[in-house]
């Protein structure tokens, strides 16, 4: 499949790691908005967040386990963001489910 996340998770396209385990995979953002920019994936291709079901939402909670090691291997305890954009109005530029972890500095509030 023509998708530059999974091409990362198999090693085709290099990456920053900073976290991996059989179910997820943890690297630095090319294009940092932050002092701390990182990307949580699964492994498993999943489109966005609106193909999440129950089939395949258990490494949702996985992930959020991770960031939540993350923030805290990275000593973000004044505070941290994670986001995910779903779709073209949300500005999803890749087809591969991906948590933005964001920190490191004051965070601008633009939600929407
Ligand atoms: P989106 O806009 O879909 O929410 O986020 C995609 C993110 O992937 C962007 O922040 C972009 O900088 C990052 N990105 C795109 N291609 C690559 C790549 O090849 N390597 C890494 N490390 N990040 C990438
Ligand atoms: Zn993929």
């Amino acid at each position: 499949m023509d998708c530059i996340f999974c091409k990362i998770v198999s090693g085709e396209i290099p990456s920053s790691k900073v976290y991996e385990d059989e179910k997820v995979l943890a690297f630095k953002d090319i294009n940092p908005m932050a002092p701390v920019h990182i990307l949580i994936i699964p492994k498993e291709h999943i489109s966005g967040a609106s193909e999440i079901n129950e089939n395949n939402s258990a490494v949702v909670a996985h992930i959020f386990e991770v960031a939540a090691k993350l923030a805290s291997d990275m000593k973000l305890e004044s505070g941290f963001r994670i986001v995910t954009n779903c779709g073209p109005d949300a500005g999803q530029t890749v087809n591969h489910l991906h948590f933005h972890l964001l920190g490191g500095k004051k965070l601008n509030l633009q939600l929407g």
